[in-house]
């Protein structure tokens, strides 16, 4: 079928279409096919890498403030042009469209400011003399041209928190959003572009084997990638070959540990709002909740309310808290794992796809599980939450630990010190107390264990994005 929309690639400040191959976009509401983006291949790939080469020391040597000044001007447009990118994010991914500006949009928007401040303060030891006779100080460098891979989850907002630090550091970029959801960041490409000098920020589309392609050019000295733990590490392996830099944002398994003591109708209501967002597509989802023995019945009665009234799903013009998932093999995934679950799991709400077009699935809660049954170890990535009965604070820690992933994590209790030491205890890189979920710009995510390195937004994020250097003069005589 001829699809509405036939996607190029943005390299070089201008549209190139054309491609070994073409990728069929499917929409995720209707299951059709309404268009096509560019496979690319190692031909697009070097011509990209060659594009962001050439950008690269003239960017490297704009100021700081010129960079500030680039990405606010993009910010402004992106913001001015909101309902064109919620509408084309809602296209890809099913999103609903009466929350999507508030949700996403905005909030990229507020993160490409945040990182344009960035490019101004950078920090580091002061100079000195810290030999005799000598002067020592620290450059922060761009580390060059980078590669860098989106997953469909967040399309524009996970763009937005790779090139923005990226950018505002002096570097120069290709950008490969994720085969299912390419139009939000082409579009960002096309309005950066009167900003930006050509060939800083290129995007190109395509799978999996374009990723790879990416990753085995001698150009990147870094890549970065934002998707699953199986993606992230066999772009590590990768790039071990002539020792990339690696910047791994992957999957996560939330624990969210519920202590009698909670204040269990705010519980619920964050809980559910927290799992069921993005139709849970999320890796900080609230997916896998620990409750203690002496409130754990009341509680997974409040809980599977609280779903079934306000865990609504439907198609993105419906008033809904989420859309479909996003593509079908995500779909085949999710209800896999529901028809695999155990014969002592019990499905409290859910369990089943929504509807018969379109990959919706409807908010499940799946109690009574044990701590190595494969829905509480594995990444659903879905709109599916898992409930455990823990007896005390002891075995809750063990078992919130007790996963590959280390992402993020909450507790839920009305008193201080088990608040206090169950979030050192946490071997997450996100610890929430009494809520699940928000996110600001100014502190960083990322993970421990197979939730990858590096981190995105904050000031740490933006130095993962820059290389440091030691200048020593001798002074003396
Ligand atoms: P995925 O790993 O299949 O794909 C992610 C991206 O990587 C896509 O653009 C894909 O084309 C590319 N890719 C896949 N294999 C590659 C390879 N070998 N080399 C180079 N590129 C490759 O993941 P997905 O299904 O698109 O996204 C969902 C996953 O992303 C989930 O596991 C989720 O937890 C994770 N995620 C993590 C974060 C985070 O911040 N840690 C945020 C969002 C999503």
């Amino acid at each position: 079928m001829t699809g509405t929309a036939t996607l190029g690639n943005f390299i070089g400040g201008e549209l190139q279409e054309g491609g070994p191959g073409t990728i069929d976009l499917v929409s995720p509401v209707t299951e059709e096919v309404y268009g096509t983006s560019v496979d690319s291949g190692p031909e697009q790939v070097d011509v990209a890498f060659a594009a962001a080469k050439a950008a690269f020391g003239g960017w490297r040597d704009a100021t700081p403030s010129e960079r500030q000044l680039a990405l606010i001007r993009i910010a402004d447009a992106m913001e001015a042009r909101a309902d064109e990118f919620a509408a084309l994010e809602s296209r890809d991914t099913g999103k609903p469209l009466g929350s999507l500006v508030q949700d996403e949009i905005l909030p990229s928007v507020d993160q490409i400011r945040f990182f344009a401040g960035a490019a101004r303060n950078l920090e580091g030891l002061s100079a000195g003399e810290y030999l005799k006779d000598h002067t020592s100080f620290i450059r922060r460098e761009p580390v060059g041209v980078i590669g860098q891979v989106t997953p469909w989850n967040y399309p524009l907002n996970m763009a937005t928190w790779k090139f923005a630090p990226a950018i505002a550091a002096g570097n120069t970029i290709v950008l490969k959003p994720s085969e299912t959801t390419p139009s939000s960041t082409l579009l960002l490409a096309e309005v950066a572009a009167e900003f930006l000098p050509a060939g800083v920020l290129n995007v190109i589309t395509g799978g999996r084997e374009t990723g790879a392609a990416m990753v085995d050019h001698r150009t990147p000295a870094m890549i970065s990638i934002t998707g699953s733990v199986r993606a992230g590490m066999a772009v590590a392996r990768a790039a071990s070959g002539d020792l990339k830099r690696v910047h791994l944002e992957l999957g996560g398994k939330a624990p969210v540990i519920v202590f009698d003591d909670a204040d269990l109708e705010a519980a619920a209501a964050g809980i559910v709002a927290a799992g069921y967002f993005n139709a849970g597509q999320d890796c900080t989802a609230a997916t896998r909740i620990l409750v203690q023995e002496g409130v754990h019945d009341e509680f997974v009665a409040a809980l599977a309310e609280e779903a079934r009234t306000h865990a609504t799903t439907g198609a993105p013009d419906e008033d809904v808290m989420y859309g479909p998932v996003n593509n079908a093999d995500q779909f085949a995934r999710v209800a896999g794992f529901v028809d695999r679950l155990p014969d002592h799991a019990r499905v409290e709400t859910g369990g089943r796809r929504h509807g018969a077009t379109g990959y919706f699935w409807d908010a499940t809660i799946v109690s009574n599980l044990r701590q190595d049954d494969e829905a509480v170890q594995q990444e659903i990535f879905g709109p599916v939450q898992t409930v455990q009965r823990f007896r005390d604070e002891a075995q809750a820690i063990e078992w919130a630990n007790d996963v590959q992933y280390g992402l993020a994590s909450s507790v839920w209790t009305t008193d201080h010190g088990t608040a206090m030491r169950v979030s050192r205890a946490l071997d997450f890189g996100c610890v929430w107390i009494n809520t699940h979920i928000p996110i600001v710009a100014e502190m960083p995510h990322g993970g421990f264990k197979h939730s990858g390195y590096g981190k995105d937004l904050s000031a740490y994020g933006f130095e993962d994005y820059t290389r440091l250097k030691h200048v020593m003069s001798y002074i003396g005589a």
